[in-house]
């Protein structure tokens, strides 16, 4: 068996047994089979026990529960909608871009309301995220985003910080601002999706793990289909992210894309009084050095770089999570944020990675074909913790026939356009990766953005 704790410093301190549950043993029949026990696969099963309590539920999983995205994350269970917020208005209209907002900040306080009504360690806390400029030309960028939800009039939940007002929270080394959300939250990722899955059986649903779904047919009747039988349903709903490009009927509607961190030993008081960071709200900020960062509650700094890897055919593999050269940048970067660090010699106990699922237009979509009984929620590029939250309630209500105002979103009517096949795929996500890295490197030498989308950005575009 695999050392699932190994996977993530989440995954080790995730106070759980994490032994498998027994494996789907022969075919069997329910009313929703769910491929996929992370956040999405869980939440779904969650609110449709609460919907409908008769409903038999089960849960396919290739690992555990909490295996993939959900028990390797940041934590950072924040407002941010994966599709940029320009676009969402562009294409569907204030109304709906504000109404996905709406629900994006039910999402994240329903994970703490959920995480308190059933007794999951999740760790929820929801002092606010702050977006951090660490060098001037970063700030034009929050100044846009607060005139873009000014433009929904939902600026009260954001507020711009300058440089004092942001030492009154946290203390990083060259910041000078930040842009402050209300809807930002901290959890212990693996400790909320184990708790979830814990929930889940509660409520009834059956979750077989360690029984990997090749493929699935609708046809005659929808069913998952495994090598220790099928599960026969009304609904199937495919929950597996990043991980959908293993099944060849998806394989170019999604991409996995790495993401990695690392995190310290717990920090004394003294360093914490010195840091400042007092309540455990979330924190990011861009540039060459940039990074999203977490506080655990025994006092680790979590930094994970936004570097990332794509494999080569869209190939997930456990030596894809091993990437030494992010790793010895996320460190070094968090010593540049906090030098203080490297002063103390504080230790880095671990470090990890995992994938993330990417469609092409970095549109989510959560959508129930009821004509064929299949239901998917995937796509969050990164941005799935509260997301996926909202997937679960949108897919619950879509799969038990509610017409509600989550019903109307744009994401149940999204299709994401397919990927190119390989090796364009490859070589575009290389090049597009490796300019922005060199744009971010000009920003910084030069003060300011180029005025003009570069070569890469037009390309990523298309
Ligand atoms: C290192 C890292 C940091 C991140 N940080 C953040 C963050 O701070 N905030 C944020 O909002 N998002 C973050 N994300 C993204 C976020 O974690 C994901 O969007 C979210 O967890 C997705 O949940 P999911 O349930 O859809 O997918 P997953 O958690 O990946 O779960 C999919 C599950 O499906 C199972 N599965 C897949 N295929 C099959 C199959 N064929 N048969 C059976 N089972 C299958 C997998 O084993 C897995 O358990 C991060 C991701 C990574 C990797």
């Amino acid at each position: 068996m695999k050392n699932y704790a190994g996977y993530s410093f989440w995954l080790e301190h995730a106070q759980d047994d994490l032994t498998p549950r027994p494996p789907l043993d022969g075919s069997v029949h329910v009313d929703v089979a769910i491929l996929g026990a992370g956040f999405s696969g869980l939440w779904t099963a969650y609110y449709l026990s609460q919907v409908d309590p008769s409903l038999r539920i089960a849960i396919v999983e290739a690992e555990i529960a909490g295996f993939g995205a959900s028990g390797r994350n940041g934590g950072w269970c924040v407002a941010g909608f994966p599709c940029p917020t320009e676009r969402l208005i562009n294409t569907y209209g204030v109304d709906a871009a504000r109404a996905v907002y709406q629900q994006m900040y039910t999402s994240v306080d329903e994970v703490g309301r959920v995480s308190a009504a059933e007794d999951i360690p999740s760790n929820f806390v929801k002092p606010g995220t702050f977006d951090i400029a660490r060098a001037p030309h970063l700030l034009a960028g929050h100044q846009e985003e607060l005139d873009v939800f000014k433009r929904l009039g939902l600026e009260d939940n954001y507020r711009l910080l300058n440089a004092e007002e942001l030492r009154e929270h946290i203390r990083v080394h060259n910041a000078v601002g930040a842009i402050w959300s209300k809807h930002g939250a901290s959890v212990q990722p693996a400790a909320l999706a184990r708790g979830l899955a814990r929930a889940v059986e509660r409520h009834g649903v059956t979750i077989y793990e360690q029984t990997f779904v090749r493929d699935y047919e609708l046809s005659p009747k929808p069913r998952l289909i495994t090598d220790r039988g099928d599960v026969w349903a009304n609904v199937i709903v495919l929950a597996g992210e990043a991980y959908l490009s293993r099944l060849p009927k998806l394989e170019r509607q999604i991409i996995p894309t790495t993401s990695h961190m690392v995190i310290t030993e717990p920090l004394g008081d003294e360093m914490w009084e010195r840091i400042g960071w007092q309540d455990r709200g979330v924190v990011t900020g861009g540039g060459t050095r940039g990074g999203y960062l977490n506080k655990t509650i025994d006092g680790r700094i979590a930094f994970g770089a936004y570097r990332s890897v794509y494999p080569y055919g869209s190939k997930i593999t456990d030596e894809l999570d091993r990437q030494e050269a992010i790793f010895q940048h996320s460190r070094e970067s968090a010593y540049d944020w906090f030098p203080l660090l490297r002063l103390k010699g504080v230790r880095f106990t671990h470090a990890w990675g995992g994938v993330l699922g990417v469609p092409r237009d970095r549109m989510p979509r959560m959508a129930y074909n009821p004509g064929a009984g299949l239901a998917t929620a995937r796509g969050y590029t990164g941005e799935g913790v509260a997301t996926s939250n909202l997937s679960g309630r949108i897919l619950a209500d879509l799969i038990t026939g509610k017409s509600s105002e989550l019903t109307e979103l744009p994401m149940t009517r999204h299709q994401s356009p397919d990927w190119e096949p390989e090796p364009i795929r490859w070589a575009g996500a290389t090049f597009v990766r490796k300019s922005l890295q060199r744009i971010e490197r000009q920003a910084e030498e030069t003060g300011r953005y180029p005025d003009k989308p570069p070569l890469a950005q037009r390309i990523w575009r298309r």
